[in-house]
């Protein structure tokens, strides 16, 4: 196929470019296996788990126990950064969701609440789903979750998330850390009683090893960021929590107004189950976009392959995942979400590393909103599509070219509030120096 030849050639380049999935389609494909009602199912067990949730983690007493970011307006940014760009500019605020302090939040937390929800019904902690789940902090409770483990490995973040909450849920916890991963992210787990394992090796290798071991003890369960379905759900729940957001702003999506929503991806799971819900639940014309980094577009890659299971990993295309982007550093995508993405994916970017920085340091200084650099991956987002021969052949090919005046443009920031200031303040002194600023 000419058109896969030359994009594995854009790959091996590495530098920027934009890939359109040509396999994209308007309507949601309905042989999917996760249903609405399958996303409105998470997000009632997260309701029940709320009141749980403010007693374990005060800092979600005014949200009501409910892990969520705000939808925020970035008057100053559009006018300074994007200024050309016609239509709204808004940021989808992961970067200060409480508990983890990342997108990781979403997904991760949900899956260990799953766990002990099942773990509390088989045991007789809790007698059914309407029972009270302020039981699951109970002396008996914590008796129970600590003779169990939860193991994940992680490039930070999401060790972050699963540490925090199956610590305090009273499990044993462990965290496989892979190379990339920052010394705070491992202190941070440390100062709660999690184990940290470090890994001389990539994010892919630390997976291998850490479901190994998971697997052989028959009371360690671990949270399997390539295959699991519970992470993918509770990552789609944000869709839901959206869909409010958008209409208590009053934003229309629909055909005359359509919303471009730019996600910085990894492995896949996160930005895959926001792209699925919001695709299952606001339709064709929200239209997701991945940011990867020019040195690890595992999932660009995996979307190139013909069957999931001959996925190749970024260094079969002379990469080698050197990037400041840790959520992102990921050399072989989810098989499994590359296939759930085959028809609901709009496309693909690439970034410098560079550019994430000048961002960091540009979202400070206009909207005092401070991110770790992976966040700041979907911020060419806008560019790519309206500046480039292949955004504006994509945009022009789905009739969206003249839509744009009414369009809303949405940056996915998925984390940093956790990043400690002195590394924050690095962070964006290379931002302002690569800016010249
Ligand atoms: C994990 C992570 C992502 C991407 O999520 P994946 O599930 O790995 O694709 C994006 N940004 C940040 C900050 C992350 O930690």
């Amino acid at each position: 196929m000419h058109q896969s030849a030359d994009t594995a050639g854009q790959i091996r380049q590495g530098s920027p470019f934009l890939w359109i999935n040509p396999q994209r389609q308007a309507n949601f494909n309905t042989g999917l296996p996760l249903t609405l009602e399958d996303i409105r199912h998470a997000d009632n067990r997260l309701r029940r788990f709320a009141p749980l949730l403010t007693q374990l983690f005060p800092e979600l007493q005014e949200a009501g126990g409910l892990i969520e970011s705000r939808l925020h307006p970035v008057p100053s940014l559009q006018a300074n950064v994007f200024p050309d760009l016609t239509g709204q500019l808004l940021i989808k605020g992961d970067h200060a969701l409480p508990v983890a302090g990342s997108v990781k939040a979403r997904g991760g937390i949900y899956e260990v609440l799953c766990h002990s929800e099942a773990l509390a019904l088989a045991h007789g902690i809790l007698t059914d789903t309407d029972d009270d789940y302020l039981k699951l902090i109970s002396e008996a409770a914590k008796t129970l979750f600590s003779q169990y483990e939860v193991a994940v490995s992680s490039t930070g973040n999401l060790g972050l998330s699963i540490g925090v909450i199956s610590a305090a849920l009273g499990f044993k916890a462990t965290v496989h850390m892979s190379v990339e991963a920052k010394e705070w992210k491992k202190n941070r787990l440390r100062n709660r009683g999690v184990k940290v394992v470090e890994h001389k090796d990539d994010y892919s290798a630390a997976v291998a090893a850490g479901r190994a071991e998971s697997d052989a003890d028959p009371k360690s369960y671990f949270v399997d960021d390539e295959n699991s379905q519970q992470l993918f759900t509770g990552y789609a729940v944000a869709a839901l929590r959206l869909q409010q957001q958008l209409n208590d702003a009053d934003i229309a999506v629909d055909a005359e107004h359509p919303l471009f929503v730019y996600l910085p991806c990894g492995v896949g799971g996160a930005p895959g189950g926001i792209a699925y819900g919001l695709r299952l639940i606001l339709g064709p014309h929200v239209h997701c976009f991945f940011a990867e980094p020019v040195e690890a577009p595992c999932v660009l890659v995996g979307m190139q392959a013909p069957a999931e299971t001959d996925i190749e990993s970024v260094y079969d295309f002379g990469l080698k995942v050197a990037t400041e982007a840790d959520g992102l550093a990921v050399s072989k995508a989810s098989p499994w979400v590359c296939s759930m993405m085959r028809t609901l994916l709009d496309g693909i970017f690439t970034v410098d590393d560079d550019r994430l920085f000048e961002y960091l340091y540009q979202l400070q200084q206009c909207e005092d909103i401070s991110i770790e650099p992976s966040a700041a991956a979907g911020f060419t987002g806008p560019d790519m599509l309206t500046a480039t021969p292949a955004g504006q052949a994509y945009l022009s090919n789905h009739k969206l070219d003249d839509k744009l005046d009414n369009s809303t443009h949405l940056l996915w920031t998925t984390g940093g509030l956790f990043v400690p200031p002195e590394e924050m303040d690095k962070f964006s002194a290379r931002g302002k120096d690569l800016l010249g600023a």
